[in-house]
């Protein structure tokens, strides 16, 4: 088994105070043979409000010295996760511009309403007994991730969490099932899989396992073959975190291989 980890968090992400010489640490000690930093840089802030640029300095400076720290112990990458591209493209596309020769990996997120609610993250919304909004958060992240794979494919390597609103629409005790939107899910999957980008199986620090089983199968049965793996740590002892669970369930879907990425291109390694 191959282990690696490309979705994990630093003090450079607004949410998190980790250092990457720490989470790297606790990769090697994981037992982890790769693992991928992508902080986030959201085109539209938390609270809605457009974003300034990202600290690509301080972000190349922190990889450097820790890929320097980890040696040959650890197969660190660079990666980013770009949120909300559909919003601005052109300007997703400068961000990645600036990340250069050195940018491994691109995971392409939507955390936010677009164009209602504020433009908030969906964290904020509060679904309580809101059967309508749930839906509405659903649908409009999975009309704008159509965008995402349709218009701007070369904003993203790795499809992120496609189930991202249901953490908080179930938070909130809302029951609403990824089922529900089934066709459109495998629309976008289809597109996925035909312009050879891959789907990522985000276990969320090791709490959810459950969403991805029926998520891979469609997207195996859409012709998708390659799967990213990552636990989306925003502390060190996250790391890793249900990351051999989830390269047990891409291997029971009937996928042979788990993908990562070098400058941009996807590598291939035998489960
Ligand atoms: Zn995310
Ligand atoms: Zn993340």
């Amino acid at each position: 088994m191959y282990l690696c980890d490309i979705h994990s968090h630093t003090k450079i992400s607004h949410d998190s105070q980790a250092e990457l010489s720490d989470t790297a640490q606790a990769a090697i000690a994981a037992g982890l043979r790769e693992f991928c930093v992508t902080d986030h840089h959201d085109l539209l802030n938390f609270d809605g409000s457009p974003a300034g640029p990202f600290d690509w300095p301080a972000t190349k400076e922190q990889y450097r010295a820790v890929k320097r720290e980890v040696g040959d112990k650890l197969i660190l990458r660079l990666g980013i996760e770009l949120g909300s591209a559909p919003y601005n493209p052109d300007m997703a596309r400068a961000v990645l511009a600036q990340g250069g020769e050195e940018l491994d990996f691109v995971l392409g997120s939507l955390h936010n309403w677009i164009g209602m609610e504020g433009d908030r993250d969906l964290y904020f919304s509060d679904f309580h007994d809101n059967m309508e909004l749930a839906r509405r958060a659903v649908e409009s992240t999975l009309a704008h991730t159509w965008t995402l794979v349709t218009q701007c494919p070369d904003c993203y390597d790795s499809l992120a969490h496609i189930v991202y609103p249901l953490r908080y629409i179930h938070r909130d005790g809302v029951e609403l099932s990824i089922a529900d939107y089934e066709e459109r899910v495998r629309a976008i999957f289809t597109e996925v899989a035909k312009t050879d980008h891959a789907m990522e199986v985000n276990v969320c620090r090791g709490e959810d396992l459950d969403s991805w089983p029926p998520l891979l199968a469609w997207f195996k049965e859409c012709g998708g073959k390659l799967v990213t793996v990552g636990a989306d740590a925003h502390r060190a002892e996250d790391v890793a975190k249900g990351i051999p669970q989830a390269l047990e369930m891409i291997k029971a879907a009937g996928f042979d291989c788990v993908t990562t990425y070098e400058r941009r291109k996807p590598v291939l390694h035998k489960l």
